[in-house]
């Protein structure tokens, strides 16, 4: 069993900025990362709205974050929690494929997946024309016809991100008026290749070993028309990644972990940091924030628990 201060789970902008903070402090955490470094906007192209930065790229951020949090001594493990035991106080208990850790805090920081329509043909075609990540996705639509499912700032960073490749970007949304910010409305409509279908959901994905239609429903007047598209990208929105928590952190109906004001989590010693404990915000900029401020908590509540354990037990070396 590898003991550790702190382990701090998943490697988004949260993550790693409560990996910069707590390696800076002489914590010496540990980062388990998932199968891979960054969270969502190492899959996004381009960040415009990162302080410091005019504009970088989404892998390019993460990958400075990291050698940031490295810098300064924080250890990476590219594995996945498979089980955690939060019940009993610290030390926390962490299992992944590989190892088995006993942590004195930890923080958690899994994020967000992204939603998906639940229709039918959605999971036969995933990755046969069916995607939620145009960064990772978009090269294989060059010429091509392909949709856009939703009317947040996901659905049209990403809309016009596939205009570099696709012939024709039809961006589908289940009403009229868009959700997403003001400048890229404005670069969506300036953009010649972009769409807008409004007041339409897909009732289904059709194709043969690749998507090669779908049926759209109009709300407004319940007709039915069959599209022929190449891909299908969904931006419908994120759920939190809690699934390994439940029964142990407080949760609200969302799945979203609920902390108090320190990001501490219902669990003395476990602290919550970014789009798992964020249901209203979920920028980059604020979970690295919420990042921050978990680990500052971490840092404090380890030198808590030291100074308890020293005036009960005076002839304890910490
Ligand atoms: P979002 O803001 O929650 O938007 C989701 C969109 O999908 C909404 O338009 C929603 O429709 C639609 N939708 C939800 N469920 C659906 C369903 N079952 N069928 C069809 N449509 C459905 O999610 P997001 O666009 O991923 O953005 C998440 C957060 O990241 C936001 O805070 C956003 O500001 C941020 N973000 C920022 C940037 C940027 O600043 N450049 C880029 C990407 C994301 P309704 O509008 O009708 O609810």
């Amino acid at each position: 069993m590898q003991k550790e201060n702190v382990v701090i789970i998943g490697s988004g902008p949260a993550g790693l900025t409560a990996a910069i903070y707590c390696a800076r402090a002489n914590l010496n955490p540990l980062l388990i990362s998932g199968n891979q470094i960054g969270g969502q906007i190492a899959i996004t192209d381009e960040v415009e709205n990162y302080p410091g930065f005019n504009t970088i790229l989404g892998p390019e951020l993460t990958d400075k974050m990291k050698e940031q949090a490295e810098r300064f001594g924080t250890r990476f493990e590219i594995d996945e929690v498979t089980e955690v035991d939060l019940t009993r106080g610290a030390p926390f208990h962490i299992k992944t494929y590989g190892n088995e850790y006993e942590a004195q805090s930890v923080i958690v920081a899994t994020g967000a997946s992204a939603k998906r329509l639940g229709i039918p043909g959605e999971d036969e075609f995933i990755g046969k024309g069916v995607s939620y990540c145009a960064t990772c996705d978009g090269f294989f639509f060059k010429n091509q016809d392909v949709l856009v499912i939703g009317g947040g700032d996901s659905a049209l960073q990403e809309g016009i991100f596939l205009t570099k490749f696709a012939n024709r970007v039809r961006i589908v949304h289940r009403r009229d008026s868009l959700r997403a910010g003001e400048i890229l409305i404005t670069r969506a409509n300036a953009n010649a290749k972009i769409q807008f279908v409004w007041d339409t959901t897909l009732d289904a994905i059709e194709g043969n070993g690749k998507v090669q239609a779908v049926q759209a429903r109009n709300l407004k007047t319940g007709q039915v028309e069959k599209w022929e598209t190449q891909g299908v990208f969904v931006f419908i929105g994120h759920f939190p990644n809690s699934q390994l928590f439940t029964g142990q952190l407080a949760m609200d109906e969302q799945g979203f972990l609920m902390v108090d004001k320190y990001m501490q989590t219902s669990v003395p010693g476990v602290f919550a940091a970014g789009e798992i404990m964020d249901p209203i915000f979920k920028q980059a900029i604020s979970s690295a924030g919420q990042g921050c401020m978990a680990a500052i908590s971490v840092e404090r509540y380890l030198e808590e628990q030291h100074d308890k354990a020293f005036v009960s037990q005076p002839f304890n070396k910490f």
